[in-house]
């Protein structure tokens, strides 16, 4: 049978597609992208000339069976997405999802993904992050989303549209206070490329006076909760430092 290749393609930034993807897109006999011309254009700045299969959230179950097909034909298929790596807030996880548990090999050809380079440079911390795809469209839904991860403690990661992109910094002011910490990655590896950073109020106003300041892609990341000091830790450290100052006069 044949594999199937997940191949990240650029963010904004053709140089930024590897040499193992270009060399991949050229030996496949199939490539499954989201949108045909899209990708077709990225195709033919390679030089290339490939049978394109389209793959949406919508269609992906009937076309997954399709390409299995390719696979058991011993053909071999590239995955790929509007930009950015396969299956991040993109389609292709039923593809490879059925790919493997009909055996077929899955194989990464990892590259550009908006998050990862977002979270890079973003001077947040990184040991623990929650990336949660976009934020639901409507505001009472957004608001309730953030409201459930306001105690949580991992750097926040979400993707957001240019038009949506400074109500839901509103909300975060509302619903997490307006001096938490964000970071707003902007058209990343593009020419206005922008890192907004500091406090929620602080990267409201550098925005509005930004006059790019809410056009373009971005990666919204938020500083998690700080752990609880609070109570019982403070209390633990009480306790230590009493049981010492006693203890001299212990008998
Ligand atoms: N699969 C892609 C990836 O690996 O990043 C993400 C696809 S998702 C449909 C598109 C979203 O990713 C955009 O709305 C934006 O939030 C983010 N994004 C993509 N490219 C970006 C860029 N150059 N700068 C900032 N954000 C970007």
């Amino acid at each position: 049978g044949g594999t199937l290749y997940v191949v990240a393609t650029p963010i904004g930034n053709l140089d930024d597609l590897s040499p193992r993807a270009t060399r991949t897109l050229a030996r496949v006999d199939v490539v499954a992208a989201e949108d045909t011309r899209h990708s077709g254009r990225l195709l033919s700045h390679l030089g290339l000339h490939k049978r394109l299969i389209a793959l949406h959230d919508h269609n992906e179950k009937d076309r997954a069976s399709a390409l299995i097909a390719e696979l058991a034909a011993g053909r071999d298929v590239a995955l790929i997405s509007d930009a950015g790596t396969p299956l991040i807030s993109d389609p292709g996880y039923v593809v490879v999802r059925e790919a493997r548990s009909a055996g077929y090999p899955v194989s990464p050809i990892p590259g550009p993904c908006a998050l990862v380079a977002a979270l890079s440079a973003a001077g947040l911390p990184t040991d623990r992050f929650l990336f949660a795809g976009f934020l639901p469209a409507k505001r009472a839904a957004r608001r309730s989303a953030l409201e459930s991860l306001g105690s949580e403690t991992a750097t926040l990661v979400f993707y957001e549209s240019p038009h949506r992109v400074l109500d839901c910094v509103q909300d975060v002011a509302d619903i997490l206070g307006p001096d938490r910490e964000i970071v707003l990655g902007r058209e990343i590896t593009k020419t206005f490329e922008t890192f907004y950073s500091g406090t929620v109020s602080v990267v409201q106003e550098a925005m509005e006076t930004d006059p790019h300041g809410s056009r373009g892609e971005f990666v919204l990341m938020i500083r998690g909760a700080q752990a609880e000091t609070g109570k019982e830790s403070a209390g633990e450290l009480d306790a230590d430092r009493l049981i010492r100052a006693l203890l001299p006069e212990l008998p």
